[in-house]
């Protein structure tokens, strides 16, 4: 019965920096990580981004392993005794642990059930998810990708960039509908469109059919779609299973402290299937995007370790759209009031999105190392007018 001071429960970037912030503070004490995946802790951003465009596999990979961490890999965590403090996985191998950290992620967002041959579309998350895509990449000509997100507008560049004729299908307006103000959308989609993608906007995949090799999709406004293989990024779905069972508050994610603890003493959470106070924006937020994953699974390590650090981090995210690039922070949310700043309309520029004259969120478009800025601007009560942010963040 493997006894741990820390186990983790998820092997992904949450899981790996709180096992760096654990030896942060504590060089010897016992770590043990329990992970679905079958392999160690990798970044996922290469996935969808660098991985094609020249970077290496090797490069992926996070080396936990070197941290004296023993890592349990292809287990699922299916059960969770707070009181005895234990955790049971599917093998019916039990630990048990005097610190727990719950780092548990996403799972994708699948079309609704019944749509059809959905084995034959890739919910897109993992390196598995990657390998599954090279090989089809490697073997067919025509892709569909579901969805204009972050995932969708990546893997539709990404396979555009590889030679591959690609149908994009979204439900917004345009690529990114749901974070940029609709001329920037458009501007997106029409960027898209130059370099050869097929964006069909405003409409929904209803069926997915094998034919032979090949896979139809047949569409609400009566497409037919053939495609050699199909990716969908529709968001994902917090694994809150295990802490749901273990009685811990749940609230789309596990509800934590400023301390990143869901009520109980010597257990803590971390990443993607985490719900937490945010004092800048002055609400509880879900975020699933990288710092954030890395700086509270860092801050949890430590404060498993015997520190008591508030996580107070407004997290920035980032994306790589063909050859256009932006980092962001805070609510980016089309339906808010936005004022556009343009240096050179849609190549440079900082998008702010205000709610009653405050800042809630800022776009800062091929603008870099000004994310700072974007914090305090956020953190500042206003009201501001549209005049009064006009050049405030320079581009
Ligand atoms: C393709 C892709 C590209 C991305 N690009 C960007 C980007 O450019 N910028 C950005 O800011 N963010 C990006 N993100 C988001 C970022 O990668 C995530 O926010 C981050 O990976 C979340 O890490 P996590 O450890 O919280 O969760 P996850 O990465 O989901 O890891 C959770 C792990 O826990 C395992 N697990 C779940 N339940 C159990 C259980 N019961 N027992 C055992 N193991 C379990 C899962 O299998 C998984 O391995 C991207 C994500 C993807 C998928």
């Amino acid at each position: 019965m493997p006894h741990y001071r820390y186990l983790i429960v998820g092997g992904g970037m949450a899981g790996d920096t709180a096992a760096r912030g654990i030896r942060e503070v504590d060089p010897i004490g016992t770590i043990g990580l329990i992970s679905a995946e079958p392999y160690p802790p990798y970044n996922r951003p290469p996935l969808s981004k660098g991985l094609w465009k020249g970077q290496t596999l090797e490069d992926i990979w996070r080396d936990t392993r070197s941290l004296g961490v023993e890592l349990h890999l292809g287990r699922i965590a299916t059960s969770l005794d707070p009181g005895k403090r234990e955790v049971i996985d599917n093998q019916g191998t039990l630990y048990t642990f005097e610190k727990l950290l719950l780092a548990t992620g996403g799972t994708p967002r699948k079309l609704p059930s019944g749509t059809g041959a959905e084995d034959r579309v890739v919910y897109f998350r993992t390196y598995d998810d990657y390998q599954r895509v090279r090989t089809m990449a490697a073997a067919g000509e025509r892709f569909a990708v579901i969805g204009g997100g972050f995932i969708g507008s990546e893997m539709a560049a990404a396979l555009t960039m590889n030679g591959k004729r690609v149908v994009m299908i979204l439900m917004e307006e345009g690529v990114c509908g749901r974070l940029f103000p609709s001329g920037l959308a458009r501007f997106v989609t029409e960027y898209y469109q130059e370099r050869g993608v097929e964006v069909i906007t405003e409409d929904a995949v209803m069926t997915v059919e094998g034919c032979g090799e090949k896979t139809v999709l047949q569409t609400k406004a009566g497409r037919r779609i053939e495609v050699d293989g199909v990716v969908a990024g529709l968001g994902i779905r917090p694994n809150t299973d295990l802490a749901e069972q273990a009685g811990l508050p749940v609230d789309d994610g596990i509800a934590v402290d400023e301390y990143l603890q869901p009520g109980h003493p010597d257990i803590y959470a971390a990443g993607d299937v985490v719900k937490f106070y945010n004092p800048l924006l002055g609400k509880r937020i879900r975020v699933e995007h990288e710092d954030n994953a890395n700086t509270m699974g860092q801050v949890a390590g430590r404060n498993m370790a015997g520190e008591a650090t508030p996580y107070h981090h407004l997290p920035f995210f980032y994306s790589d759209l063909f050859d256009l690039g932006y980092e962001a922070v805070g609510e980016l949310d089309p339906q808010l009031e936005t004022v556009e700043d343009w240096k050179e309309p849609y190549r440079e520029g900082v998008v702010y999105y205000l709610e009653g004259g405050r800042v809630r969120g800022v776009l800062l478009w091929n603008v870099w190392g000004q994310l700072d800025r974007a914090r305090e601007l956020i953190a500042q009560p206003g009201p501001f007018t549209p005049a009064e942010l006009k050049g405030r963040i320079p581009a």
